[in-house]
C-alpha cells in the first residue's frame, strides 16, 4: 500500500481522541469552579471495597456527585452473566486491586481509561485503575477502532437502547483492557511505554518513513510499531464490550442488526483482528451467530 497509512492512522488517533470529547451541545452538569478553574471537589468521596482485603478485590471511589448515574451503569453491566461473571472475578481475585473511579476529566467526559498498572515480583498483574468519564452515556466514538460501542448509535437514537447500555459497553471495553493487561508483561509494557515516544519521534521528523531501519527495529523490540499496537489494545477492549453486548442483545429483535453492523465495520477496518470478533459471535452461548463465520 503506497498511501502512509501509520500518518493517516496518527491523525485519526488524534480525531479519535477528539470524537471522545464532550459534544459541544451537551447540557453542562452542574459543578463549581474555582477561579482558576480547576473543579473544587468539595463533595464527599466515598470508597467502597468489594472485598474484605485491602489489596485485592474491586475498590469503587465515586465521589458523591456522581453516585446516581454509576450505580446505574454498573447494574446494566452487572444485568448480563458476562458483566457479572467478570465482576465477580475482580471482586474475589486473590492479588489484584481494581480501582474503579468517575472523574471529570474535562474535554474527555464520554470517554473512560485504564491505566496504573502495577505488577508484582513474580510478574502478576497486582493494581490498575479503571477511570469512567462523567458523561459515558452520551458520544459514539469512531467506528475505525470502536466498531462495536460505534455500533450501538443508531439504536439509542431509535430508541432501542439506553445510554446507560452505551455506558455499560465502555465498562466492558475498560474490563478488557485490564483483562488484556493481566497476559501482559511488565517488562513488555514498561519497553512499550519507554520505545513508543522514540518511535513517534524519528518517524514524524524522517519523512513519515516506516521502513527506516530504526523504525523497523525498534518495533521489533516493542512487538509492533506504535499503531499496531494501540490497534491490538483497543480491539481486545472491544472485544469484550462485544461479549458484553452478546449478553445484553441476546434476545433483542435487533440483535443480528447490531451484529451485522459490527461486523462490517470489523471487515472494512480490522480486518487483521477479526478472529478475536468472530470467536465472539460464534462462541458457545451465543444465540444467534448473524452470519460470522
Ligand atoms: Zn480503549
Amino acid at each position: 500500500m503506497t498511501t502512509p497509512r501509520p500518518l493517516f492512522v496518527f491523525l485519526l488517533i488524534a480525531t479519535t481522541i477528539l470524537i471522545l470529547s464532550p459534544r459541544l451541545n451537551a447540557t453542562p452538569r452542574a459543578e463549581t469552579k474555582t477561579s482558576s478553574g480547576e473543579v473544587r471537589e468539595s463533595e464527599r468521596i466515598s470508597a467502597r471495597s468489594s472485598s474484605a482485603s485491602e489489596t485485592s478485590g474491586v475498590r469503587e471511589v465515586i465521589s458523591d456527585k456522581y453516585k446516581t448515574r454509576y450505580e446505574a451503569w454498573k447494574e446494566e453491566f452487572l444485568s448480563t452473566d458476562i458483566g457479572r461473571a467478570q465482576w465477580e472475578m475482580y471482586a474475589h481475585h486473590p492479588r489484584l486491586l481494581l480501582t474503579i473511579t468517575v472523574a471529570n476529566n474535562g474535554k474527555n467526559a464520554n470517554g473512560a481509561g485504564s491505566g496504573k498498572y502495577k505488577w508484582n515480583d513474580a510478574g502478576e498483574l497486582v493494581a490498575a485503575t479503571i477511570v469512567l468519564g462523567t458523561q459515558i452515556d452520551e458520544g459514539y466514538p469512531s467506528s475505525v477502532y470502536y466498531p462495536v460501542m460505534n455500533a450501538l448509535e443508531p439504536f439509542e437514537s431509535r430508541q432501542l437502547i439506553g445510554g446507560s447500555v452505551l455506558a455499560a459497553t465502555k465498562i466492558a471495553h475498560e474490563f478488557g483492557h485490564v483483562m488484556k493487561m493481566s497476559s501482559t508483561s511488565q517488562d513488555l509494557y514498561h519497553l512499550q511505554i519507554q520505545l513508543v515516544p522514540v518511535y513517534n519521534k524519528i518517524f514524524l521528523s524522517n519523512g513519515y518513513n516506516v521502513n527506516d531501519p530504526r523504525l523497523v527495529e525498534l518495533a521489533k523490540k516493542m512487538g509492533g510499531n506504535p499503531v499496531e499496537l494501540w490497534e491490538d489494545r483497543e480491539y481486545w477492549g472491544e472485544a469484550n464490550a462485544m461479549l458484553f453486548l452478546r449478553d445484553r442483545v441476546a434476545k433483542e429483535k435487533f440483535h443480528c442488526r447490531l451484529f451485522g453492523k459490527i461486523k462490517r465495520a470489523v471487515e472494512e477496518y480490522a480486518k487483521d483482528y477479526e478472529e478475536r470478533f468472530a470467536e465472539i459471535a460464534k462462541e458457545q452461548g451465543a444465540i444467534y451467530t448473524c452470519g460470522w463465520k
